[in-house]
């Protein structure tokens, strides 16, 4: 059977994993605004820290089945491919401030991430009633970005730089599909403009540190931790993610509705503080200060009720031809740890589209 072209818009790490995962039967296109080696507030995919910690709930099957799928693929890779894919396996400690209340149910993952246990009390940092550890992955975003690029050229994928501003714009003559993976870009373009997507901003600092100094990455939910607010202040999750080349995150924000991406030092000197006083261990012996590389705001692309992942059957205007758009955006803060998962999903609602058409006719 010849192949059929497939059009992808976005080169994040949606985009990027779908279309890898699409060449198996489509010769594939990206066009995006943004592609790797590009730092742009609104591309989120480069800010991110970023590690797997799912914050799927326990009643979410379809988002724990992304995670699920998509943790297992990071750490094969973190085993056998990690130099190249800048994927690590590390301890991950989850930090609570507050005990969390008496029916406070342990995560979904607790069987999935190897040594899941609760924190002995002397293994808890100042300030903290409660914790948990278990295994888990951290990926370096700018060189896993890479990765993803390499694959796909390997595989004979071909690149175009585009502003898009109506989907229509992705169908060529040859189009059979197009997929929509342009994050926070599904809110302004045209034939899809999706008005539950909005940004929640987060700021980072990126410091360098002696290559393997820090090989643990932790969350600590604070007291009082607000779910809403629009500034960035308001949300308060302090998180330090480590690289392959010691680069490591320190976070961070969740400012909801927020589109601005100036950093702001007071914010920055509050989150290297908080880092600091949750885990002293992050400052190498005798160093009394971290070496800072720069700071940043990333725009993570929300959407209300999670990722979107749809078909719809439009018309090209050139040539009449039916064509398939599958939408795959609104990762929020965890595109990252169900990026595999989702594009799989993507994969699997193509052919049950396919499949539906194919029915239908007979
Ligand atoms: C500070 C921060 C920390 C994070 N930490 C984590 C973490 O630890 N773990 C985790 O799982 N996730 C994390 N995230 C979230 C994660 O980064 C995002 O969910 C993910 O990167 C979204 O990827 P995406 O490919 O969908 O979107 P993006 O990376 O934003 O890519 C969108 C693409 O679409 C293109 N595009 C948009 N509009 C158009 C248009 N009109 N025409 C052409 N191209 C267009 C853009 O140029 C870009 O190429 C974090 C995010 C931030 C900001």
């Amino acid at each position: 059977m010849s192949k059929k072209y497939a059009t992808v818009i976005g080169a994040g790490v949606s985009g990027l994993t779908t279309a890898v995962l699409l060449q198996e039967a489509y010769e594939v296109t990206i066009l995006a605004k943004n592609f790797p080696g590009e730092l742009r507030g609104e591309y989120a995919s480069p800010w991110a820290g970023a590690h797997w910690r799912s914050d799927a709930k326990l009643e979410d099957a379809r988002q724990q089945d992304f995670d699920r799928k998509t943790f297992i693929h990071f750490w094969d890779l973190g085993h056998n491919k990690s130099f190249e894919t800048g994927i690590m396996i590390v301890d991950g400690f989850d930090y609570w401030d507050k005990h969390p209340p008496s029916d406070w149910k342990e995560p979904w993952f607790k069987d999935l991430c190897p040594g899941y246990r609760h924190l002995k009390k002397e293994e808890l940092p100042k300030g903290v009633e409660f914790g948990t550890t278990y295994k888990t992955i951290t990926i370096s975003p700018p060189k896993y970005l890479i990765y993803l690029m390499k694959c796909f050229r390997i595989n004979g994928g071909s690149t175009k730089r585009a502003s898009l501003s109506h989907i229509k714009e992705a169908i060529f003559d040859n189009t059979d599909v197009v997929i929509n993976c342009s994050g926070l870009g599904s809110k302004s373009l045209r034939g899809v403009q999706d008005q539950d997507v909005y940004s929640a901003s987060g700021q980072t600092i990126l410091v360098q540190l002696p290559v393997g100094h820090v090989n643990w990455t932790f969350g600590r939910y604070a007291a009082g931790r607000t779910d809403g607010g629009t500034h960035r202040k308001n949300e308060v999750l302090t998180y330090v993610v480590p690289r392959d080349n010691g680069e490591v995150v320190l976070g961070g924000t969740y400012g909801q509705h927020d589109y601005s991406i100036t950093p702001d030092a007071d914010i920055a000197n509050d989150i290297i503080a908080r880092c600091i006083s949750t885990r002293p261990d992050l400052l190498p012996k005798g160093e009394t200060k971290l070496k800072i590389i720069r700071h940043g705001v990333g725009l993570r692309p929300v959407r209300k009720n999670g990722i979107r992942i749809e078909t719809e059957w439009t018309q090209s205007e050139q040539t009449g031809k039916k064509i398939l758009i599958c939408h795959n955006y609104g990762h929020g803060g965890y595109g990252w740890q169900s990026s595999y998962g989702a594009s799989m999903h993507v994969i699997e609602t193509l052919k049950r589209a396919y499949d539906k058409q194919f029915i239908a006719k007979i």
